[in-house]
């Protein structure tokens, strides 16, 4: 099937009572025992599974083309499920540009349990190979990166860890399964904030992970359920509901950000412009051979430094000043002052979730914006 067919088709249920064609919610906690103790509806209690999560957790897997899907209360819950395969005394080599949270999350929660973590710009394969140890365990992607849209190349970093036997993640939350498959390019777990595009409608937050391997989908599974951090029935039907339409928003997310990706390379109070559909960029060649379209995230730099940055966020019209990303609405961000402390981003830098809106429209706010700055 093609997306925009899978994308419907993978979430469409009809309720076999009163044969309507979008799911019910299933609110209930628990479920009933046939008189002979069997489980006839296939469900216990909802932490363990439930109806709607069931639903989600097949699309999912099917959007990635992986067997297994699992989904979690938020992105970061998925993440922390990954590094809860880890054992003490195990190394992650992970890239610099990660999502800044889950720094956070690796550092100040899996540091105290002996979990070290390397991190490298991913863009270079020989720092990838340089800062694998003999304890490393897994490798964390994340293409394109969080703010800078660097490009990773997926297959070789995977050739290189399996013949190390170590296992590999991505961070596909800014591609989405419609523009990039990780598992086809060799990655063993695929991992989703579904807050973002797959909700798409900046109202609920979820996280999953997809797999193809048997006994990694029954580790995660088993972190799933006792650890707990799964999403409510209304967030799973709400996660489904956005995905019916994905294939279809992110083929004009896409073209909008490459419409304003080359607007802002045109005017004179931009230095730089990080988008991967731009022939400049660095990682051009490399992602047209994994993503299918370059996404509808973009970042741009601007003269004037922190203050250049700042009077371009105050101007926006348009634009809603605001953190996240995937919604139909566009976003910007003065990404620096959000990362705190230990951030790499420049301090010129301002981040644009690219929505829905006509470009002509967002372009006109960014130049208005950009004028006297
Ligand atoms: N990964 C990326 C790339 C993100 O941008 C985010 C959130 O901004 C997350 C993970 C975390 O997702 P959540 O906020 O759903 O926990």
């Amino acid at each position: 099937m093609k997306p925009e067919t899978l994308a419907i088709r993978a979430t469409h249920y009809t309720d076999q009572n009163a044969r309507a064609v979008t799911p019910p919610i299933s609110l209930s906690t628990t479920f009933e025992r046939d008189p002979d103790g069997t489980l006839s509806g296939g469900f216990i209690y909802t932490r363990t599974d439930n109806p709607n999560r069931q639903q989600l957790e097949y699309a999912l897997a099917a959007l990635e083309g992986g067997q297994h899907g699992f989904a979690f209360a938020s992105g970061i819950a998925a993440i922390t499920a990954v590094a809860q395969l880890l054992h003490a005394g195990d190394h992650i080599v992970a890239e610099d540009g990660m999502y800044n949270v889950a720094k956070f999350l690796l550092e100040e929660i899996f540091g105290p349990f002996q979990i070290q973590v390397t991190y490298v710009d991913m863009s270079d394969l020989a720092a990838v190979k340089a800062a694998i140890q003999p304890d490393t365990r897994l490798i964390w992607m994340e293409s394109p990166t969080n703010p800078l849209l660097k490009i990773t190349d997926i297959r070789a970093v995977t050739a290189l860890a399996k013949q190390r036997s170590i296992l590999t993640g991505l961070d596909n939350t800014w591609a989405t399964p419609v523009l990039q498959q990780p598992l086809s390019l060799g990655v063993d777990i695929v991992q989703h904030s579904t807050t973002k595009y797959l909700g798409g409608h900046s109202d609920v937050l979820g996280g999953a992970l997809i797999v193809n391997d048997d006994a990694l989908a029954t580790r995660l599974r088993r972190i799933q359920t006792l650890t707990g951090a799964v999403p409510s029935p209304f967030d799973c039907w709400l996660v489904s509901r956005g995905i019916k339409t994905l294939p279809l928003r992110m083929r004009e997310h896409c073209a909008n950000a490459q419409k304003i990706a080359e607007f802002l390379t045109t005017h004179p109070q931009v230095h730089s412009v990080h988008y991967p559909g731009l022939p400049t960029h660095p990682g051009y060649a490399t992602n047209q051979t994994q993503m299918r379209l370059p996404g509808g995230m973009l970042s741009f730099q601007v003269y004037g430094g922190h203050a250049g940055a700042a009077s371009v966020l105050s101007k926006v019209q348009l634009f809603t000043r605001a953190t996240s990303l995937g919604g139909a609405e566009s976003l910007i961000e003065h990404r620096r002052p959000v990362e705190g402390a230990n951030s790499i981003t420049p301090e010129d830098l301002l981040r644009v979730s690219v929505g829905l809106e006509h470009t002509d429209d967002l372009i006109a706010d960014l130049a208005q914006a950009l004028s006297f700055s």
